[in-house]
């Protein structure tokens, strides 16, 4: 039998495993460790907060989530990524949103992609019956501002989910769909996991890839394989790539995250499914969410986590960054901070309508946790989606594809892409 090996577990590494093996031999060789969701008291936590150095920088959130790892930009945006079996969909809301537009525009029709997953991933709605009393005021008052707020579908098995707003700190009641899924039905049908293996490069001879060099501790290692596939994120895949000697583009996006919050006794929306209903707008989109990140790491977050009402603002912004061996380069451009503004008025007009005074309102710390951009799929490489600057049989199957940012969660869109790659991969090996 042919072999691949598959870099990366997350939306799309794990999604290409699951599809590959059987037709190939199949290795993924994934960088970090099991997973393991926070299981510890929050609220001694949140006692120590302030005054003890222990959240002293967001790169701290690792001592409570070892997956979870920060990096701060140049502007002080801190992106945020698993790193992980299941990637960065460990630390997901659980928000499943199909944003194919931009992909649907080059030609690249996933129709077909969606349905799979539809059967394959319990996908749900039906959760509004527990929205506490400001979300359920927030979606009235978006209602009537003419913003058509909707339930948010999450990845989610309601019957387990006892709503305790971790999700992003990993689900540990077996309710939150991951991609662990992917990736252990993938094991289950034979294909072999390679854990804590940093690809390095992808080796290349006589312009084929004919494996990949991964480092395990002071150990490297050479996998071989017929077919290589990329999928060690928007972050993580263009240095794989630029280490390989092939260059990316510096169209890095990421959607940055900011919150508009406000103090409100016992709104208790640390303990609700985060992100339950969303507006969009042209060039972001806005949903009710605690953010931990600035909880614990911003001082204008002082209130206790119970009495916080936040709105998040996810932002749809420019290609202008790059992911390097280097470092990660992402400015937010004039215009990005404007449309940004115009998001963070509207939130604050949302807050005013619910009673809320402007000296209540604090805002969030900038963070991002959706990068990718940086080898952008065209009308091109609609049919074989893959770029011509790659070896025949080297793949990318990860956000690393999408030809802008979406403004919007990604996992679904990813995996359906990576579905569709998966396809172009057992064509392509005939
Ligand atoms: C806090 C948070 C909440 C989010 N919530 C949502 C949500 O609700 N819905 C949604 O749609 N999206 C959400 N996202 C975004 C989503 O998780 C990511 O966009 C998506 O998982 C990206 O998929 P990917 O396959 O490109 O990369 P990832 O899922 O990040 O997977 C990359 C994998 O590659 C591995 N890797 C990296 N470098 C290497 C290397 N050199 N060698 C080997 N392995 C490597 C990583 O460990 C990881 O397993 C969220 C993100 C964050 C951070
Ligand atoms: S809210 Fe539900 S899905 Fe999210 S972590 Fe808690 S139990 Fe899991």
């Amino acid at each position: 039998m042919k072999t691949a090996i598959v870099v990366g577990s997350g939306a799309g590494g794990a999604t290409v495993a699951r599809e590959l093996q059987g037709a190939f031999q199949v290795t993924v060789v994934e960088a970090g460790t099991a997973f393991k969701p926070f299981t510890g008291n929050l609220h001694v936590y949140e006692k120590l907060r302030r005054g003890t150095g222990l959240f002293a920088n967001e790169k701290r959130i690792e001592w409570l989530i070892p997956a979870m790892r920060t990096r701060a930009t140049q502007d002080g945006m801190v992106i945020v990524r698993g790193v992980c079996h299941g990637g960065s969909t460990t630390l997901s809301t659980g928000t499943a949103s199909r944003q194919d537009r931009e992909l649907n525009e080059i030609g690249i029709d996933l129709d077909t992609e969606f349905l799979e997953l539809a059967r394959e991933i319990p996908i749900n709605t039906d959760h509004e019956a527990t929205w506490h009393t400001p979300t359920q005021e927030a979606f009235s008052i978006c209602r009537e501002m003419g913003l058509e707020p909707q339930p948010t579908p999450k990845m989610l098995r309601r019957v387990r989910c006892v709503e305790c707003g971790r999700c992003i700190l990993g689900c540990a009641h077996g309710a939150k769909w991951d991609s662990r899924e992917f990736l252990n039905e993938a094991i289950e049908n034979g294909a072999e996991l390679a854990s804590g293996h940093r690809v390095r490069e992808v080796v290349i001879e006589d312009g084929r890839a004919i494996g990949v060099l991964a480092t395990s501790g002071r150990r490297t290692r050479l996998f071989n394989a017929d077919l290589v596939v990329l999928a060690a994120g928007g972050l993580g895949t263009p240095v794989v790539l630029q280490q390989s000697g092939i260059e990316c583009d510096n169209s890095l996006f990421v959607d940055p995250v900011f919150c508009v919050a406000t103090r409100w006794e016992k709104a208790m929306q640390n303990r609700e499914i985060p992100m339950p209903f969303m507006v969009q707008q042209e060039h972001f989109m806005m949903s009710p969410y605690f953010d931990f990140l600035s909880f614990f790491f911003n001082p204008a977050w002082r209130y206790p986590a119970a009495d916080i009402f936040s709105l998040m603002i996810k932002l749809a912004d420019t290609s202008s960054g790059s992911a390097s061996p280097k470092g990660v380069r992402k400015p937010l451009l004039d215009i990005d901070r404007a449309r940004l503004e115009e998001a963070v008025n509207i939130c604050k007009d949302i807050l005013h309508r619910m009673g809320t005074r402007e000296t209540d309102i604090f805002l969030g710390t900038l963070n991002a946790g959706h990068p990718g951009g940086t080898l952008p799929l065209t009308e091109r490489e609609s049919q074989t989606l893959h770029r011509t600057s790659l070896p025949d049989n080297l793949y990318v199957a990860d956000a690393s594809l999408l030809p802008r940012s979406l403004g919007n969660p990604p996992i679904l869109t990813i995996m359906a892409l990576a579905k569709k790659v998966s396809k172009a991969c057992l064509e392509h090996a005939g």
